[in-house]
């Protein structure tokens, strides 16, 4: 389980943005190993950071000494169905916990985009989906289990240390190594999606009651266009006659020719033509086309992104998203900004997790990604001031520029935040460059 890194072993992130090469790897398959990796890195005074799927697009996961690889440190631990919760190995992927539920009749209770993420992963950046009345992954955690940087195990639930809850929920991977998570299931369910256009100006104007409308709803748009892309689920019992599987195949391939392969070709375009970026995104926007579909849990919310770009998205208070968005109207109408990757725009409840960018109030996010063969540097540095100035907070696997002069302001338990990990990590087992900007320490 332990491999001296070959000498041209370089790491990288999903995006390719982000490279390490560590001296070590570590890639443990029990719970045993997975102890003594941890605490051998301490007794040897080195640095060790854990991996999950390595898809967030800052250094957040770079290890400079030790890699921890969790990749096949997953699966189910524990089912409780009175309780209706899973208990998890950290490195088990999200699209591995549909299978692991299928005979359950239980699920998750929301998701993201995409289910390559690690749980552990995700949780530790504040990974969300959306719907005004769910919170991200994060917020489905009722239990964890952490090594310490002084190499104690501390298990954390609803009955042994609750008040640690919130603070461990979201980490950003600094605070320890987590080896198990607990969520909080529900009985699964549908959804019934509907796709489709609509003017930006309708659905700015509409923002709130489309989100208490729905159960889920977000939009993508193509900022030079005037039209936008909504989908809005709702939740249904889970029926029991399935789509064909004819059915199935077509949906995928429409969201594999609109989603990579039509989004693929438009970028390339846009990279070489930039003056067509704005007729490229009107192309983009009805291309997409409108549809209506009833899934299982387990496939709805999300898809597969195989086109590959860098990207930046700020939680905002709820309310400023219609104002933030006709700011950045302005500046594709002014040409300041472009890109030939849609925005997206959605929401989330609050949450108590002290580092959950959602903490504390009712969140809009917005999205914003540059195809990776394009410089993202100055699209981004013109738009996060107006993000900044909303009082918007960066998720933490996404680029930004902020420090921890910054964050400080936004977090209310910063303090304890940055107190706990002197605690738990004293002697920066866990830290590396990314961690030490945001935390300034
Ligand atoms: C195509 C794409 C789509 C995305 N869609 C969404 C989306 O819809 N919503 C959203 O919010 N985000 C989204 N993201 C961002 C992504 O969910 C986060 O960056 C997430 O953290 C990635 O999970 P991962 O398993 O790859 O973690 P990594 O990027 O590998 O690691 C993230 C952090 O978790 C830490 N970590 C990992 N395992 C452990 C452990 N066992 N113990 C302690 N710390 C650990 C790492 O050290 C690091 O600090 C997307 C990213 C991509 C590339």
């Amino acid at each position: 389980m332990t491999r001296q890194a070959p000498m041209k072993y370089t790491w990288t992130n999903w995006s390719k943005l982000q490279r390490a090469t560590p001296a070590k790897v570590e890639t443990p398959w029990t719970s045993t190993q997975l102890q003594r990796a941890v605490r051998e890195a301490i007794a040897q005074g080195s640095r060790m950071k854990a991996i999950g799927a390595g898809h967030s697009f800052t250094g957040i996961a770079v290890a400079d000494d030790i890699q921890l690889d969790l990749s096949r440190y997953t699966g189910m631990v524990a089912l409780d169905p009175v309780r209706r919760q899973v208990t998890l190995r950290a490195g088990t992927r999200l699209w591995q916990i549909p299978q692991l539920l299928a005979d359950t009749g239980l699920a998750l209770q929301n998701l993201g985009d995409i289910n390559r993420q690690s749980i552990a992963g995700a949780i530790s950046t504040s990974t969300h989906g959306t719907g005004l009345t769910f919170g991200g992954l994060a917020s489905q955690v009722v239990g964890c289990e952490l090594i310490t940087g002084t190499g104690e195990v501390l298990t954390v639930s609803q009955d042994h240390h609750p008040e640690l809850l919130d603070a461990l929920r979201v980490t950003l991977g600094a605070f320890g190594i987590l080896t198990t998570v607990t969520l909080q299931l529900v009985p699964a369910y549908d959804m019934h999606t509907v796709e489709r256009h609509a003017e930006l100006d309708w659905v700015l104007e509409h923002w709130d009651d489309l989100n208490t409308d729905h159960d889920h709803f977000e939009f993508f748009w193509f900022g030079h266009d005037r039209e936008v892309i909504t989908k809005a689920s709702t939740r249904l019992p889970v029926s029991h006659t399935r789509p064909t599987r004819m059915a199935r195949l077509r949906e995928r391939a429409v969201d594999e020719v609109v989603m990579n392969m039509t989004l693929a070709g438009i970028c390339q375009l846009g990279r070489v033509k930039p003056g067509w970026v704005p007729h490229l995104n009107r192309l983009a926007t009805l291309g997409w086309g409108s549809s209506t579909r009833r899934a299982h849990w387990s496939t709805a919310f999300t898809s597969d992104r195989r086109v590959r770009f860098n990207e930046m998205e700020y939680a905002l208070p709820f309310a400023a998203i219609p104002e933030v968005l006709a700011e950045l109207r302005q500046l594709y109408r002014r040409g300041e900004i472009s890109s030939t990757y849609p925005m997206e725009v959605r929401s989330a409840a609050a949450d108590t997790a002290w580092l959950a960018t959602n903490h504390g109030r009712r969140t809009g996010y917005i999205a914003v990604h540059q195809h990776f063969s394009q410089d993202h540097r100055q699209y981004f540095a013109r738009i996060e001031p107006i993000f900044r100035a909303a009082g918007g907070r960066p998720h933490w696997g996404k680029l930004h520029s902020l420090t921890a002069q910054e964050l400080a302001t936004l977090y209310p338990c910063w303090d304890h935040a940055l107190a706990l990990r002197d605690e738990l990590d004293p002697n920066r087992v866990f830290a590396n460059a990314y961690l030490t900007r945001v935390f300034g320490t």
